[in-house]
């Protein structure tokens, strides 16, 4: 591999295919000058909403503000409990203190790393109020008990749609299926801008309108502010990019899904390495293929495979209830904990070549010995 660095993600291959057509946009963008919602936020906001199946899509900053404002819309607030998973980024759980709500942690099933069901009902009480799973790396939460448990106990469900753009549970597109979808377009997600943006899906009128409110300071009309919000529109040229990416991007998870079947024959007889377990019924769109790296070696591995010119990332290093705004809540959830020791997630893109994973896991092997 001779000093031949291979990255965990590399965007030049999409921005090299989508080039002309990009500039074309970006300098449109550019002529319109309307730079703050212009046409291009609708258009894809009426497009994401066909491609998912939702009545709509409101277009924000960030998948964080997408969490937020899908609280907001549910009414969450001071004395509420949001019932979610501790294996995720930061943000998941932020935007639930920061409408003012407590985040309670439950354990993950240590096979998909998502939100273990069956934990979920010991926590609910009369102040739980939503329901919030990750589908984590790309792989749906067990929406099926999610959404019966929903029922049972009246609670709302938002699904923190950020790594799973594209990604379906039983033939339904993940963010579809709760009351609300919050969707990161972070640029390293699978449906990626080129800077900050989200967006949330939702199929209720009210709860559509009040987030396209609260996304420009409460207001309907200019002026005419009625509620406290955020400034937290789309950016119009990132809409644009967005409008670009979005036709390749079923071609592009199914260029993952082969990248993640071959990874899984190439490590088959790696010893040490668990590749991802796939639950059927649903499509994983593999925003991240993640290994674990048995027998305590994880950290020492990365090393390794850092000094060869590999790239890596730990998703995540620390469980978000021992991060320090959380100890006082004094949770202690062993497959979490477990996971964040043993996670790696490997490169991966659309268009990384048989070749690369072949060096990938031939530097794995060597890291291993
Ligand atoms: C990326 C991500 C977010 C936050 O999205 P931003 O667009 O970076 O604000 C939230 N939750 C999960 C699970 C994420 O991966």
């Amino acid at each position: 591999m001779a000093n031949q660095k291979i990255p965990v993600l590399d965007l030049r291959p999409e921005i090299d295919l989508l080039w002309d057509e990009l500039n074309t946009e970006i300098q449109s963008v550019l002529r319109s000058t309307q730079f703050i919602m212009g046409p291009q936020v609708a258009e894809l906001e009426n497009e994401l909403a066909d491609y998912l199946g939702v009545k709509h899509v409101v277009g924000l900053n960030s998948g964080t503000d997408a969490l937020v404002l899908g609280l907001r819309s549910m009414g969450i607030g001071a004395g509420d409990e949001v019932i979610t998973t501790s294996f995720t980024f930061f943000a998941t759980a932020e935007a639930i203190n920061m409408v003012g709500a407590t985040p309670v942690f439950v354990d993950i099933d240590p096979q998909t790393f998502n939100l273990n069901a069956d934990q979920i009902e010991a926590h609910i009480n009369e102040r739980t109020r939503v329901i919030l799973p990750v589908h984590l790396f790309g792989q749906a939460a067990d929406m099926g008990a999610i959404m019966s448990l929903a029922e049972k106990y009246n609670l709302k469900v938002l699904e923190d749609t950020a790594q799973a753009f594209g990604g379906t549970y039983k033939d339904r597109k993940l963010g579809a299926i709760g009351e609300v979808g919050a969707f990161s377009c972070y640029p390293t997600k699978n449906l990626g801008a080129y800077g900050d943006a989200g967006f949330v899906t939702t199929n209720d009128d009210a709860s559509a309108e009040m987030m396209g409110m609260l996304r420009k300071h409460g207001a309907k009309k200019k002026y005419h502010n009625e509620m406290f919000g955020y400034n937290s529109r789309l950016d119009t040229f990132q809409a644009a990019i967005m409008r670009v990416k979005l036709p390749h991007v079923d071609e592009w998870n199914g260029c993952r899904q082969e990248a993640a079947a071959t990874y899984d024959e190439l490590l088959a007889d790696v010893p040490g390495v668990v590749a991802p377990h796939v639950v059927t019924g649903g499509a994983h769109i593999y925003h991240q293929y993640t290994v674990r790296i048995l027998s305590g070696r994880r950290d020492a591995v990365r090393e390794r495979l850092t000094a060869m010119g590999v790239g890596t990332m730990i998703y995540y290093p620390i469980p978000i209830h021992q991060l320090p705004v959380y100890t006082e809540l004094e949770v202690s959830l062993p497959h979490t904990e477990q996971a964040a020791l043993e996670v790696l997630s490997l490169p991966i893109w659309p268009q990384i070549t048989r070749e690369t994973q072949g060096q990938v896991v031939d530097a794995l092997r060597t890291a291993l010995t």
